[in-house]
This record gives C-alpha cells, structure tokens and sequence, in this order.
C-alpha cells in the first residue's frame, strides 16, 4: 500500500507555461490571455520544451519527465 500526498504527485506550476518564464513572481496575464488560444510550449513543472500536437479535441503536450497534458 502506497500512499502519495497530493503536494508530491503533483509537481508545482513553477514556469510559465507559454513563453517559459518564471511565474515565482506571479503569473503572467498576458500569457493565460494567449493560452486560452494556444497550447502550452514549457512544462510549467520543468521547463522542458513540449512536444505539441495538435489533435482534434484541441491539443496534446507531451514533457518527457512529466507525461501528456491535454487541451
Ligand atoms: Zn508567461
Ligand atoms: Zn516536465
């Protein structure tokens, strides 16, 4: 039995996921703005550069460390 809390499953947003920035300051308007739009380019959780798709339901991000996320 394994038990995780949810703090460890999920890394914290650190970056911004858009134009790659740190977001320790706050987030970024502007990028969420863009976002609505646009799929993600950064892990928000490790700044990696994300393999995006584009796919009928919207979009698929893929971070080598941290798996898929979809829009
Ligand atoms: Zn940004
Ligand atoms: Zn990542």
């Amino acid at each position: 039995m394994t038990e995780l809390s949810p703090a460890t499953a999920v890394p914290a947003a650190l970056w911004c996921d858009r134009c790659g920035e740190s977001v320790a300051a706050g987030p970024h308007p502007a990028c969420a703005a863009a976002r609505a739009l646009e799929p993600p380019r950064w892990c928000a959780s490790c700044r990696r550069r994300m393999k995006v798709q584009v796919v009928p339901t919207g979009w698929s991000a893929v971070c080598v460390e941290h798996g898929e996320r979809r829009g």
